[in-house]
């Protein structure tokens, strides 16, 4: 067994039932994913689209890819004809242009709203007041399945600050899910997951703990 093996074995064994595992290979090379893929992982998370389009030409075409960055809507065409789910989808436009490249290529894309819900300034995604307002508009989109919510909790050790972020994410999904039809909470990442799952995680993005720390060429 590779070390990637070993790693995605573990993170497995930590995870509650039926809670996904989406595997963060951003950076990292196609040998690696198929390290992974090896040893029956199928859903890969990517956040650059270009990137996710080469991994995804030269990789096998039973692989779901999740898209888990921020969206640049002039990049929506290229994903539109393969990518399984669009995780980070925080404005109108996105939900726009994703609707219109879906029909173009004949597909329905499953979405996830991205909520902001971490201090910091720097994370993408409507506030839950905001949200309130969107979802009544949700229906104009035939080419898109919104399947529930994504969020980012603070970059912090605060394990109470991440509980309530998590929570307050939870309880705005748990009102509304029946009703919207939705089934998938993407939360919790390699430093955040376990706390996740106890606030409804179905979806946890993993990429460090599996794949190791990243490193960035300028
Ligand atoms: C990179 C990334 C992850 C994975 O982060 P790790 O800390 O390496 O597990 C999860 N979600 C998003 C949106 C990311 O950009």
């Amino acid at each position: 067994m590779t070390q990637i093996q070993s790693a995605l074995t573990t993170v497995h064994a930590s995870l509650k039932e039926g809670v996904q595992l989406v595997a963060v290979s951003k950076t990292k090379p196609v040998e690696l994913l198929l390290e992974a893929y090896e040893a029956g992982q199928r859903d890969f998370g990517e956040n650059k689209v270009q990137e996710m389009a080469l991994k995804a030409e030269n990789m096998p075409k039973d692989i779901r890819w999740h898209m888990i960055g921020h969206v640049q809507t002039n990049k929506i065409k290229y994903m539109a004809p393969f990518v399984h789910m669009v995780h980070g989808v925080d404005r109108e436009k996105v939900l726009r242009e994703l609707d219109k490249h879906a029909k173009k290529v004949d597909r329905v894309i499953n979405c996830l709203l991205q909520v902001h819900i971490a201090q910091e300034e720097t994370k993408f995604g409507w506030s839950i007041a905001e949200l309130e307002e969107v979802l009544p508009g949700l229906t104009a989109f035939a080419n898109i399945k919104v399947c529930g919510l994504m969020g980012m909790a603070s970059n912090t050790d605060d394990k109470d600050q991440i509980s309530k972020e998590f929570s307050d994410l939870n309880d705005f999904f748990t009102a509304h899910a029946t009703k919207q039809d939705w089934d998938t909470l993407s939360i919790g990442m390699s430093g955040d997951y376990t706390v996740a799952m106890e606030y409804g995680a179905t979806h946890v993005r993993i990429g460090s703990a599996i794949f190791g720390a990243r490193t960035y060429t300028p």
